[in-house]
């Protein structure tokens, strides 16, 4: 009798306990071990700059999964395990402590750290990636009566917004001429920001830093191109995030800002996957390959790769989505957005919107909207379908989004 497929993961995250998941539902065989080198049980990470900070609630409550459930799947979990390498000729990886295991598949599911400021004392700025990170933040956060956040994205916009909620004046400093360029459209970022604005966060955009240092009775003051000085006892930032590449180049597999898969997640190397933030992978509604970095696709792109590694053969294609909360606020978001797309902008009379995003042909290649999930949900569906589509449906806030995508089909 052939023996069991050894499928490992390294990377503990929403990326790679999926990907476990996935292998399991796809070979009941296999034996199925994850490689976390963080010390505690698999936990969802977008709590951090939420709940965690402003309810107090500690990053061990908000787990993925209880301990049972691993079991139950017959994944054996290895905390505090931190690989140094992988040998792709051998098939093994080893662990920090010297222990090797080899496999038949392996998944790097690295994720990504966040990007540090240049030329800054690591002392005197938090950032926030970790279970260890928010723990050390939260105290901080409830004791400062200042706060300057540094970069305007997503997690530095929820971080600005929990502090209000416990009452912390807040500064926000962003070196572009805009918040959420990245992720949102010019309508949506406007709005998000009058929220903030309403509830007292002060933003400053094209806010260049020329250095961070010690002020009066040991507070922090940053020092702006402009020749302004802020001061605050508390500091964070969130000026993107880098991926997790050490293991994939040490083993030789391709790399450009993030492992190169293909539509299977399989690396140039064989036998070797990545999935989530680390994987940089071609989706059929994008003319280049992308590295996304949002818990659903990591956890979609994760149990799709987990199968796939476990003997299945399906591409994948999932249309990536986001959501973020702020001030009560649900915002979320679906494909790639780019800001040189036409925007087309459905508003409904309780203030909430969804701002499509359409391509020269008419396609809709991204949506964002607040509080409108429908639509979103809805939005995937159009974006896969890769269809131009009447911009004044799309406008008509009486016009389901559900019954346009029902069109489209029958069409
Ligand atoms: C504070 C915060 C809030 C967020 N909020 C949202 C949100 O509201 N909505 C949203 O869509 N997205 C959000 N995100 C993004 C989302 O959390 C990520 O996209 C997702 O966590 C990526 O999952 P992953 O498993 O690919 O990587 P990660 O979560 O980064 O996990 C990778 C894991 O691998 C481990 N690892 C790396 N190298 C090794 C090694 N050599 N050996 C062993 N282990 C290793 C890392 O320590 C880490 O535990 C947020 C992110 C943060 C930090």
């Amino acid at each position: 009798m052939a023996s069991a497929r050894r499928i490992l993961i390294v990377g503990g995250g929403i990326a790679g306990v999926h990907a476990a998941l996935g292998a399991r539902a796809a070979d009941p065989e296999a034996e199925i071990r994850v490689f976390s080198e963080e010390d505690c049980l698999p936990y969802d990470r977008t709590a951090l700059s939420k709940d965690v900070l402003t309810a107090g609630i500690a990053p061990s409550e908000q787990l993925l999964f209880p301990q049972v459930h691993y079991e139950e799947q017959r994944v054996q979990l290895h905390c505090r395990a931190r690989i140094v390498a992988v040998d792709p000729a051998q098939k093994r990886i080893t662990t920090q402590t010297g222990a090797t295991h080899g496999y038949d598949a392996l998944i790097l599911a690295t994720g990504t750290r966040p990007r540090q400021l240049p030329g800054v004392d690591a002392q005197d700025v938090f950032y926030l990636r970790t279970h260890t990170d928010a723990i050390a933040l939260q105290p901080r956060l409830k004791q400062a009566r200042r706060l300057i956040v540094i970069g305007a994205g997503l997690i530095g916009l929820e971080v600005a917004a929990a502090a209000r909620a416990l009452g912390v004046e807040v500064d926000v400093l962003e070196a572009g001429d805009a918040i959420l360029s990245r992720a949102c459209d010019v309508h949506t970022a406007t709005v998000i920001g009058g929220f903030h604005q309403r509830e007292g966060v002060k933003i400053h955009t094209g806010a260049r830093i020329v250095g961070i240092g010690r002020g009066a009775a040991d507070s922090l003051r940053v020092q702006l191109a402009s020749g302004e000085r802020l001061e605050a006892d508390l500091i964070v930032a969130g000026v993107g995030v880098v991926p997790n590449l050490a293991l994939a180049e040490q083993a030789g597999i391709a790399v450009d800002d993030g492992i190169l898969v293909d539509e299977f997640g399989r690396t140039s190397v064989a036998d070797v996957y990545a999935a989530g933030d680390a994987a940089k992978l071609p989706l059929p509604f994008l003319a280049q390959p992308v590295r996304l970095e949002t818990w659903r696709h990591a956890q979609d792109h994760g149990h799709f790769v987990g199968r796939n590694a476990a003997g299945e053969h399906a591409p994948f294609d999932a249309v990536p989505t986001f959501w973020s909360d702020q001030f009560g606020h649900r915002i979320q978001g679906a494909g790639l957005l780019d800001r040189s797309q036409t925007p087309i902008l459905r508003a409904y009379e309780d203030g909430s919107h969804t701002s499509f995003l359409l391509d020269d042909a008419g396609r809709v290649r991204a949506a964002v909207g607040i509080d409108r999930p429908q639509d979103i949900n809805g939005a995937r569906r159009l974006i896969a379908a890769q269809l131009p589509i009447d911009s004044g449906l799309l406008a008509d806030p009486g016009m389901p989004v559900p019954r346009i995508v029902k069109q489209l089909k029958s069409a």
